[in-house]
């Protein structure tokens, strides 16, 4: 049986490992962070993203080739949240409507309609009346979508993977190739996954700082607005007692690691006024927490691909997914688990996989 090692126990790594593992590997998961309470969970472990994530999918009509290819797999994402959250109640994640507000519309915000929509795959999809946007804003929809608690469903993927008979190691490598000269008990490394989250020197890479701030008030609806500024006012229930999460911003190769004040009370304000509802009978925001977390951003977009490194030791690519790893999930573990049957299955003949096949 093929023995594959999986780096990082982001939502990346993760949802690989157990898509991996549904195809009957043997897998191991090597990481330097994995999930625990998001409580416990400080500035220390910033360069783990997944804990720091909000986390909603939004679905966002494609314009270009690369954004078809992520909305697919954001799809596909779709679908298997649907089928786990029916048989996980557990797992962290939530469906509700998702609420998008745009104060200056693009021509493919513009020209979705009931029936483009549906083309796109997106359902219990409305264009909002005037009367139902907020003060400035030109164009809103809804449509049905889900939200996780990052902490509570990566925990829960762990969860899963171990008792389906997954390995884990809590290590630090300085490079993924010195894995293959490791010892396991599962025996030799076949192939690695490189789901580190910002690669390895790979010069494309770049962060994207955002901040946000984590509140108890609690929401029904996932709430994302496009300012005519460039700007984002957005909210993210957690549920599962995670509170909301209510941002925020995108700050390309910003490496500050503290929070601004300034920044809390902007962001709580913009969002007040766009959706008064979220301050309840109390007409206030109870404030747990700031956050500052860094996306894994690639330009060109996220790397998934094979590479065969030195002594023909293969090495699989899923990282620099940026701002949307928990929404492409599932899309990118089945594209792992399609290079690697691509890799061994010239001599296994194995079928490509499909995601809803997976254990879970
Ligand atoms: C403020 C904010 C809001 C966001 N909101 C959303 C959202 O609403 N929806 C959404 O889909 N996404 C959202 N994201 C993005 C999402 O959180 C990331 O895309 C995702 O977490 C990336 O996951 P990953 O597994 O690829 O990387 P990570 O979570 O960073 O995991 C990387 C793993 O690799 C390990 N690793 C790295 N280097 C080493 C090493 N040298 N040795 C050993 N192990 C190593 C780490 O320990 C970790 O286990 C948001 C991000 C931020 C910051």
């Amino acid at each position: 049986m093929p023995h594959i090692v999986v780096l990082g126990a982001g939502i990346t790594g993760l949802s690989a490992a157990l898509r991996i593992q549904a195809e009957g590997h043997a897998v191991t998961i090597v990481a330097r962070d994995f999930p625990s309470g998001s409580e416990t969970i400080d500035g220390s472990q910033i360069n783990y993203t997944s804990p720091w994530g909000g986390a909603h999918n939004r679905l966002v009509p494609p314009t270009n080739p690369a954004e078809e290819r992520e909305h697919a797999m954001s799809l596909r994402t779709f679908d298997h949240m649907r089928a786990v959250h029916a048989r996980y109640p557990e797992a962290g994640i939530t469906f509700m409507k998702g609420v998008e507000y745009l104060e200056a519309p693009s021509e493919a915000y513009r020209g979705l309609s009931e029936e483009r929509a549906r083309a796109l795959g997106m359902q219990g999809f409305r264009v909002l009346g005037k009367g139902e946007l907020p003060q400035g804003v030109e164009w809103g929809c809804e449509y049905d979508t889900w939200c996780v608690n990052p902490m509570v469903y990566c925990s829960f993927l762990l969860r899963k993977f171990a008792i389906q008979g997954g390995k884990v190691l809590r290590k630090e490598v300085r490079d993924p190739k010195e894995i293959f000269s490791w010892t396991f008990d599962a025996g030799p490394v076949d192939v690695l996954v490189n789901a580190s989250g910002n690669g390895f020197g790979d010069e494309n890479m770049f962060i994207t700082r955002g901040q946000t701030c984590l509140v108890a008030n609690s929401c029904p609806v996932t709430v994302t607005r496009q300012n005519a500024d460039g700007s984002w006012t957005f909210c993210v229930p957690r549920n599962f007692d995670g509170g909301t999460i209510i941002g925020g911003t995108k700050e390309p190769n910003n490496w500050d690691p503290n929070p601004s004040l300034e920044v809390r009370e902007t962001l709580l304000r913009k969002f007040a006024a766009t959706y008064p509802q979220i301050l309840g009978r109390e007409g206030k925001f109870t404030v747990i927490r700031d956050i500052v977390g860094r996306r894994p951003t690639r330009k060109g977009g996220m790397r998934l691909e094979k590479e065969t490194a030195e002594g023909g030791k293969q090495i699989i690519h899923a990282y620099g997914l940026g701002g949307r790893g928990y929404e492409l999930s599932w899309g990118v573990a089945e594209g792992v688990a399609r290079l690697l049957v691509e890799h061994l299955g010239a001599s296994s003949q194995q079928q490509i996989p499909q995601v809803r096949d997976a254990k879970l």
